[in-house]
Order: C-alpha cells, then structure tokens, then sequence
C-alpha cells in the first residue's frame, strides 16, 4: 500500500489548485484505481473531482451547430443521450463497444480520454516498461504483443492506446478543452491530443500537468448519419478490449463519395487516421476496389512484431468492412445489447 492524500474540492478553482499543486484527478476510478492497486501508478496525492460535476461538467448539450461533452458526464448517459443517438451515431455505437454497461456507468468521458495502454508489461511492475519506467526497456517487442501496435511505434515502445470512444472522436475531429489554475485555457484539437510514443513513451497526452479537461466538443456531423459504422474485433465479443477497431463515416451522393472519415483503433499509440486516405476517396464510387486501396494506403509503414502480424491482414479488412456497413446504412440499433 502506498500512501496518498485524498481531496475532495466543492467547486472547479480547488480542484484547479490541488492540480496545480501536483494532485492527480480520479473520475469514475475504473482505470486511475486498477493502476494504483497493481502499483503501476503510485500517485502522492488524489484529487477526486466527481463533486465538481453538476457545476456544468457533466453536461450533454448542443454546442454551436455541434455537440459539447461535459468531462464528468459518464460514458453511459453520453452514448444513450438523445442528441448522440440521433446525430453522432457513429460516437454511439463506439462507445457502446467498450467495456461493460456497470463500468459505463462509472466511466468518464475525460477519464475514457487518459485511459493508458493495456500492454502486458506496462501492469506487471516485474518486468521492465520504458512506459512505466523510461530507460528500462521494451519487452513487448519480442514478447507478448498480440494486442500491441503496428502503426507509429517506437523503439521504445509498441503500446497501442485502448479506447474506443476515442477513435469515433478522432473521426468527428473532436476538440478537448482544458483549463488550468490562474484561468489558463486552451482547446486542443483531437489529432494533436494523444503523442506517438517516441523517445517518450511515459507521456501519453499533450496535456501538461495541472490541466484539467473540462469538455469536448465536436463540429457537425450530420452528413455522416445515415451512414457511419464501429467495427470492433476482439478476442471476445464483449468486454474485450479492440485487437483492431474502425470508425467510418460517408457522405454520398448516390454512389459517389462527397466526404469520408476513416480512423482506427487498436493498432498505434494513438488514434490513427490518414487524412490524404480519405481526400483521395472523395469523388471516387464507394466500392470494395475503392475502399481497399484507401487501407492499403492507410496503412503504409504498418509492421507486426511477431504475436501481432495477423493485425497488418485484420486492419485492411476491418477498414473495408466499415466503410461497407458504412455505405450500406447506418445501423441505428449497433451496440444496444452490449
Ligand atoms: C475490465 C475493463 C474493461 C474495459 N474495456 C474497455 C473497452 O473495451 N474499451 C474502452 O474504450 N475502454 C475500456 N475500459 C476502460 C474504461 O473505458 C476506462 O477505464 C474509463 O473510460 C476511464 O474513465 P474514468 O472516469 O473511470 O477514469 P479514471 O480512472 O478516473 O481516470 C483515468 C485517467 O484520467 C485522468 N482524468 C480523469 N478525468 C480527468 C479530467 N477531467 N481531466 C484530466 N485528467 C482526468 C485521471 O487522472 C487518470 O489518469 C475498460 C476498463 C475495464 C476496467
């Protein structure tokens, strides 16, 4: 047992304070209290900021045209919220896919965001983890890696980030808004939110320390309604972390593609996406040849690491079976039962 102080602040400028002062912020606890108790994290000091949620954090609303995610609404009232069953269906169904109902319940959006890899290594405090403790090596990299990295690794580190709702964010180009104390804030435009791992594999995020995320918020997406689509594939089919995932979001004219999302998770250190992938798609007929061609592009540069060669084969085809459930309708029930 390692000890810790525990603080719970009424209102956002002590929480904002207890940050500045070095406190790490528990959400729901679903991953901050796991990582405590194998020791992989061993903050000093805990700032539980859950009292600080109905001061506006845990919000779902509408938001200039698009929609504004409080940090402390939990995952569960996000995806069955109204406005996302009928205008982000693709952030619906994604979230939908992760966890269990009970851990939904429990789990943040802000929380969901710096959720840390689930490398074997990285838990097991016995092994060494330049994630863990930089310096001391990987071996991921020759070892247990099935659930590990193909896309922007590093020497240092092959982790692949877990979340789901993050790779619908990603396609939606989300925006994460923080503030810090002294009234410092900024919004961070989700592609630059996570890092690849580098020669820094310990830092996951650009946030700095201090920084609180307050809310997300995403642009727009109604063109992509009628057709968008989460394909997860995993060991299990439910309560399994992605070995690969896809998000794709259409927007036809007839057959002809007008605009296009594509991002995978399972595979980097980060949500990945191709952004040249999709431009080379618009104007293109949504067909099988098409939409393979923008995988094979997608994924240039990928290479497995032994365990985790099945995923170079499993991404191309969970790209093109997205983008073809994704062409066929949105299924506005996906998800429900998980
Ligand atoms: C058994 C199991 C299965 C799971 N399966 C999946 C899955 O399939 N897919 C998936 O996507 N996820 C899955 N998860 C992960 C789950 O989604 C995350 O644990 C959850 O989203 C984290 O949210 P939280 O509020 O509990 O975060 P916490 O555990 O409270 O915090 C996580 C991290 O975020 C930081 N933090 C939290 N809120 C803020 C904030 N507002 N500002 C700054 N920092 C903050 C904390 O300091 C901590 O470092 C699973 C978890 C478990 C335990």
């Amino acid at each position: 047992m390692n000890p810790f102080t525990f603080t719970q602040p009424k209102d956002v400028d002590g929480v904002l304070a207890a940050l500045a002062s070095g406190a790490r912020p528990v959400a729901g606890g679903t991953n901050l209290l796991d990582l405590m108790k194998e020791g992989t994290m061993q903050p000093a000091s805990l700032v539980d900021i859950n009292a600080i949620a109905t001061q506006g954090l845990d919000v779902v609303e509408e938001h200039e045209g698009g929609l504004r995610l409080g940090a402390l609404a939990r995952n569960a009232d996000t995806a069955y919220h109204a406005l996302v069953r009928e205008r982000y269906p693709l952030l619906r169904s994604a979230i939908l896919a992760g966890a269990s109902p009970q851990l939904r319940n429990m789990a943040t959006n802000g929380g969901n965001l710096l959720q840390r890899t689930r490398c074997v290594y990285f838990y097991d405090v016995g092994t060494p983890c330049n994630k863990r403790e930089p310096g001391t090596g990987c071996p991921a990299k020759a070892g247990i890696n099935r659930q590990l990295g193909i896309l922007g690794t590093s020497e240092q580190c092959i982790a692949t980030h877990p979340s789901d709702m993050c790779v619908a964010l990603r396609a939606l180009d989300a925006t994460v808004h923080v503030r810090s104390a002294g009234g410092g804030a900024r919004a961070i435009p989700f592609a630059d939110f996570h890092r690849l791992p580098g020669d820094r594999p310990d830092i996951d995020s650009n946030l700095q320390p201090g920084e609180l995320i307050t809310h997300i918020t995403l642009p727009d997406a109604a063109r992509f309604v009628d057709h968008s689509a989460y394909i997860k594939v995993r060991d299990r089919l439910s309560y399994a972390f992605a070995l690969v995932s896809a998000a794709a979001a259409l927007d036809l004219d007839g057959d002809t593609i007008r605009d296009v999302r594509i991002a995978l998770g399972g595979v980097a250190h980060k949500p990945w996406r191709v952004e040249d992938a999709e431009r080379e798609l618009v104007g293109k007929t949504a067909s099988e040849t098409a939409f393979a061609a923008a995988a094979d592009r997608i994924l240039q540069g990928a290479r497995g690491y032994g365990q985790n060669d099945f995923k170079l084969v499993l991404a191309k085809n969970a790209i093109v079976q997205a983008l073809t459930v994704a062409k066929r309708g949105t299924d506005k029930a996906q998800g429900v039962q998980q």
